[in-house]
């Protein structure tokens, strides 16, 4: 298994298929998406041979994100690259739903095992005004389909300000009866967005005191659980969890590392600087890959250092995935 300098163990692989997206997240696109980085996106047989490496060092799970991954037509070969390779056993997407009910049933024949989407408001106004696009309810027929279909599901919601509370209601609402896990995340800040998160920035903590007064209690973890702390309550089907960056021991629980679409390992979500893999994906030698990864996971650091405001070369969380 793969660990670093400071114990930890890294099963999980986070891998971007392209840093394009169609919406505008205020918190991380609000202009929309603009190429940065010309450098090709991998390819099927490339990101196969990544996720091969990552499988020979130990890794059980792969995650495919973006950008939104859903723009790339191959996102099924990818998906089923990576299912079916030894040691890979689950494989999931981030998507923010927009084409869902289109490609679910292809996603979910090629091997999907879980899929995040991403929806910070149920008020299908605030939603477009939060992402440029106005298909809450497509979105959510597309989580229906998925959850019809076995894939496991949760929901990430970004915390913000101005009326958080509101959301909150709504979303407990709808939890009651739909058995998916929403998991509440603290906005980050990047390189692009510190006004957006100077006025936005909400604490996780306050929410969860909330919820755990209200009956909600913490669900044990196993041991390889990354940071997300997760809640049930007897009268919900569904389940709360909370990923919250800014708070003291987030980065002990670390147990991912990232890839670029471009090809390079991030050891962490705030690095400095990716490393430039791409050469030796495109050679198809996982063996001599997975020695070099193996290598430079003696440089990764402890900690994200984000409560010192070090937001590394991320300018936006597109770029890699989050
Ligand atoms: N486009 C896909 C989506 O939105 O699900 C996948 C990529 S997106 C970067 C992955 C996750 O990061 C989303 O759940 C999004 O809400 C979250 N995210 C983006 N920028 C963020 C920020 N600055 N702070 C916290 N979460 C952020
Ligand atoms: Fe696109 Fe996801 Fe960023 Fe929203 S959070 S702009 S959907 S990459």
């Amino acid at each position: 298994m793969l660990t670093d300098n400071h114990g930890r163990r890294f099963y999980y692989l986070r891998l971007s298929v392209t840093d394009a997206c169609n919406f505008r997240c205020s918190y991380c696109l609000p202009d929309g998406y603009r190429a940065m980085d010309n450098a090709p996106h991998l390819k099927p047989a490339e990101a196969a041979t990544v996720v091969r490496a990552f499988a020979s060092l130990g890794t059980r799970k792969v995650r495919l994100t973006g950008g939104e991954p859903s723009l790339r037509a191959d996102l099924p070969e990818i998906i089923a690259a990576s299912k079916s390779t030894p040691g890979i056993h689950r494989v999931a997407v981030t998507s923010n739903g927009y084409k869902l009910p289109r490609v679910i049933d292809r996603w979910h024949d090629a091997g999907l095992d879980q899929l995040n989407i991403s929806i910070d408001t149920l008020d299908a106004g605030e939603f477009a005004a939060f992402t440029g696009h106005d298909c809450l309810p497509r979105v959510l027929k597309g989580i229906e389909r998925a959850r019809s279909l076995g894939v496991e599901v949760k929901v990430n919601a970004v915390l913000l300000q101005g009326g958080a509370d509101r959301r909150l209601r709504a979303f407990l609402h709808w939890l009651r009866e739909t058995p998916v896990t929403l998991r509440f995340i603290e906005l980050m800040r990047t390189g692009d967005n510190r006004d957006f998160f100077a006025s936005n920035h909400v604490r996780g903590e306050a929410v969860e005191r909330e919820l755990v007064e209200n009956g909600w209690q913490l669900v044990p973890r196993s041991e390889d659980a990354g940071p997300a702390r997760e809640y049930s309550h007897p009268d919900y089907l569904g389940r709360i969890g909370f990923i919250t960056p800014y708070s003291e021991d987030f980065c002990n629980s670390c147990n991912r590392l990232r890839i670029s679409a471009q090809g390079r390992l991030h050891l962490c979500l705030f690095s400095e600087h990716g490393i430039d893999l791409y050469r030796e994906i495109t050679t198809g030698n996982s063996i001599a890959l997975a020695e070099r990864i193996r290598r430079a996971i003696g440089e990764k650091e402890p900690s994200h250092y984000l409560q010192q405001d070090r937001v590394g070369a991320t300018r936006n969380l597109s770029m890699l995935g989050g």
